[in-house]
């Protein structure tokens, strides 16, 4: 039975909660919550390509960076080398619990091939406006003096973050599409879980025919719309921490939205329902899927993936 292709994006949270401290133990718990998630998909005949994103996790690189640049002279790393890095420590730790899980399960070789993780790099504009205006959220939650001193320490920009606290921001391009497309598409045809574009993929800019990494963090759901709809998938499923996209979000008459035909979705997001760099992402990631031909593109909590995939929870954009 084959229910099609499904990309699947899990955010930052599905490695380590705002509660989480970070620990080893909290990445391989958390991740194999996620696995989890996936066994259930193969189990229900979708075809998996994973994406995650790297928030929390690109901006603690770039701390250990500036500690070690700090007290030991070692050179920091640029922010394309940090998002190369955490693709493929992520990577790594959900290579291996998905792996461990269809092992478990005696659904490997037999239902998948195999499990592989892609460093994957994805094609921005040089002109992107959000190189003058940063716009994503990156690294841990500082308080306010924190936030105050590190800005003039390192000359981070910092924001206050819808969930409470500061946080650093750095420019987030659009993605326009993944250069090793091909590798993802062949490698899933025949049969592997790909997990790819994490952290939306590494920045690149082309110039005479040649790539380069630029400063910056792609947004993960506009990257893995990109991935889904260049790939013809059925369903992008977005994960995160909140049930589902709300109008009046965090207002007294905070309204959940379930079924929503793109042109409604259309509609709210242009009202200014949905926050930039959290939510307002999601759903024209989900606009933009379905506008390119996808089915369904749908936005849930972690805990309820596969209830909102089959229509129990979350918010569905739909054609229409
Ligand atoms: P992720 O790491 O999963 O991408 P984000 O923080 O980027 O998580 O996005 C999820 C957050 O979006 C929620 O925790 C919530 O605070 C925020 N948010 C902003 N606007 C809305 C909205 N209209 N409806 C629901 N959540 C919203
Ligand atoms: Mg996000």
């Amino acid at each position: 039975m084959d229910r099609g292709l499904i990309v699947v994006a899990f955010g930052g949270n599905a490695f380590q909660s705002k509660t989480d401290k970070g620990t080893v133990d909290d990445y391989w718990r958390n991740a194999n919550l996620a696995a989890e998630i996936i066994l259930k998909l193969v189990e229900e005949g979708y075809r998996v390509i994973v994406t995650h994103g790297n928030g929390p996790q690109v901006g603690l690189i770039a701390e250990w960076m500036t500690l070690g640049f700090k007290y030991k002279s070692i050179p920091p790393m640029s922010l394309d080398i940090a998002g190369a890095m955490s693709q493929g420590w992520l990577g790594y730790i959900l290579q291996q619990a998905i792996y461990n899980k269809l092992v478990e399960k005696n659904l490997l070789p037999s239902r998948v091939k195999g499990v592989v993780t892609l460093i994957t790099q994805t094609l921005v504009r040089k002109d992107d406006p959000d190189f003058q205006n940063p716009s994503k959220y990156i690294g841990p939650w500082y308080d306010k003096n924190e936030a105050e001193k590190l800005a003039l320490e390192y000359g981070w920009i910092f924001k206050p973050d819808p969930r409470g606290g500061f946080r650093r921001v750095v420019p987030s391009p659009d993605p326009i599409t993944q250069i090793e497309l091909n590798a993802v598409k062949i490698l899933v045809d025949n049969g592997f879980i790909v997990i790819a574009d994490g952290g939306g993929g590494v920045p690149v800019i082309r110039d005479n025919n040649k790539l380069t990494g630029i400063e910056g963090v792609i947004d993960k759901d506009l990257g893995a719309e990109r991935l889904a709809s260049a790939l013809g998938a059925d369903v992008l499923l977005i994960l995160t921490d909140v049930d589902c996209a709300y109008l009046n979000y965090g207002k007294p008459d905070a309204k959940p939205l379930r079924e929503l035909s793109v042109k409604e979705a259309i509609k709210y997001y242009e009202e200014g329902h949905f926050k930039p760099g959290s939510m307002g992402p999601k759903i024209l990631a989900g606009i933009r899927f379905v506008l390119s031909g996808g089915k369904l593109a749908v936005i849930a909590h972690l805990k309820q993936a596969i209830e909102a995939l089959h229509g129990e929870a979350g918010t569905r954009i739909r054609p229409g």
